[in-house]
Formats: structure tokens, sequence, C-alpha cells
């Protein structure tokens, strides 16, 4: 696989162009940011875990027919995917309350939610990624209805599958985030899935193990995301 010029600077990853118009290369750098890029930092080896965690959680996606952007690993650091026309909306499903949820609707943290809520964001940084609704992903055109009700559909599935693997693992899946794209007329999976982009807290001591590790200064972050691979069986080596 022939990797070409860098196509797309994210906020911790990069995408590369390669010598097949219908694939990328993406690389998974050791930035890390929080709080729409206002707060920076470089994780040493979040890269390479982010990377190996995310092809984990694909492989058990699509076991479970989930269909995502996905194909392989290339290194410890970066990934063949397909190339996606991106929607423009965040997806989040929260099985306990946290984050944006207890400042927005003063909900306590730790709370359970039953069922599930699911809420779109719009990707827009310079905005905050304002929460929307089925309603306005339509009239912008940012998706059709069809889709809007697939990536409903996929994103629940998707927790269906997680949230028994993390708690096999001693894990609670709290919340998490996708993003989806369209590719030869069908809605995929476009996003990583890593600590990075959901919360992950110890089923006992209730010990946060992801990105809010970085959000509120806990220390060892990349520690903890070390912990849950382990747990899972990721291979890191
Ligand atoms: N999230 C993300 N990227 C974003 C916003 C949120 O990956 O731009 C993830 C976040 O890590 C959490 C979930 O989506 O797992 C819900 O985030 P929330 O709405 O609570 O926002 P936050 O508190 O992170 O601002």
């Amino acid at each position: 696989m022939q990797i070409g010029k860098e196509l797309y600077t994210g906020k911790a990853k990069s995408v590369f162009a390669t010598d097949d118009p219908a694939r990328y290369v993406m690389r998974f750098r050791d930035d890390t940011s929080a709080f729409d890029g206002g707060k920076k930092a470089s994780l040493a080896r979040k890269g390479a875990v982010n990377n190996k965690f995310n092809a984990f959680i694909m492989a058990r996606l699509a076991e479970a027919g989930i269909p995502s952007h996905f194909e392989r690993l290339l290194s410890d650091t970066e990934s063949l995917v397909k190339r996606l026309e991106m929607i423009p909306v965040e997806c989040v499903v929260r099985n306990i309350a946290a984050g944006s949820m207890c400042r927005r609707l003063g909900i306590k943290e730790g709370t359970e939610l039953d069922p599930p809520t699911f809420e779109f964001f719009l990707k827009d940084d310079a905005l905050h990624d304002p929460m929307v609704n089925d309603s306005h992903i339509r009239t912008f055109g940012w998706a059709g209805e069809e889709e809007v009700a697939r990536m409903k559909e996929l994103t629940f599935q998707v927790n269906a599958v997680l949230k028994p693997l993390f708690l096999d693992a001693g894990i609670l899946l709290v919340d998490y985030k996708l993003e989806f794209g369209r590719y030869q007329g069908q809605v995929l999976l476009g996003d990583e899935f890593s600590p990075d982009g959901c919360r992950l807290w110890d089923a006992k001591t209730r010990e946060k193990l992801d990105k809010d590790r970085f959000r509120q200064d806990l220390g060892n972050v990349i520690e903890a995301y070390e912990e849950v691979a382990r747990r899972l069986g990721v291979d890191l080596s």
C-alpha cells in the first residue's frame, strides 16, 4: 500500500491518500485535545494504543454485523480504511449520565439512564458542537431521513455489542460518540472507537478510565487506556 499526501489533519489523527482512490490511511497521533481544541497535549504511546484498541473494537463490531470503514491494521499507528463521504453529525448514546448531559439538564453524574438516551450534535468546533435533532439534520440537508434512522439504529446496535463486552472486563460503558459516512450508497461507521471518544468507568470503583482523565487532569491517562486494553485482551505488542 503506497501512502500518498496528507489530506486531512485532525486533532488526534491524520488521513492520507493511497494509490487506491477508495481507501485512505488513518494515522493515530500522540496528540490529544479537549474543549474544542482549547486544551492540548502529546501523550506518549497514545497513537499506537488507540490504533490497536480501535482495530480490536471494529473486529468485534464486524463480527456482530455492524459495518464500518475499518479494513486492517497497517502498522503500530496506522490503519487502512474505506474512503467515506462523512455526515457532519455526532451520535451519542448514554447508559449513565456524565459530561454535557449533567451540565445541560442538571442530572447527577452517575445516574443510570434506562432506557439509554440518544443525542445528535452538529460537528462544528466553532459553534462548540451544538445539540441538534432529526428535523435540523433533514432541513439543513446534513443527512436524509433513512440515513438518520440508520445512524440511530447502528449507534444502538453498537451499545448492544459493546456494553456487555466491557462489562465482562469489569468496565461500565457510560457513553460514546460515533460518526458515520456514506460508501456506495450505504451508511457505515466512520469513526474510531477508543477511550478518547467514550466514557469508561471501573465497574466496582467507578474510577474513570477514559479521556476524562485528561479533561479533568486526573493523570495516568494512557496507563488507564492500557489497563482497559489489557482487560479486554487487546494485543498492544
Ligand atoms: N465526545 C467526543 N467528541 C466530542 C464530544 C463528545 O468524542 O466532540 C464523546 C465524549 O468523550 C463522551 C460522549 O461523546 O464519551 C458524550 O460527550 P458529552 O456530550 O458528555 O460532552 P463532553 O462532556 O465531552 O463535552
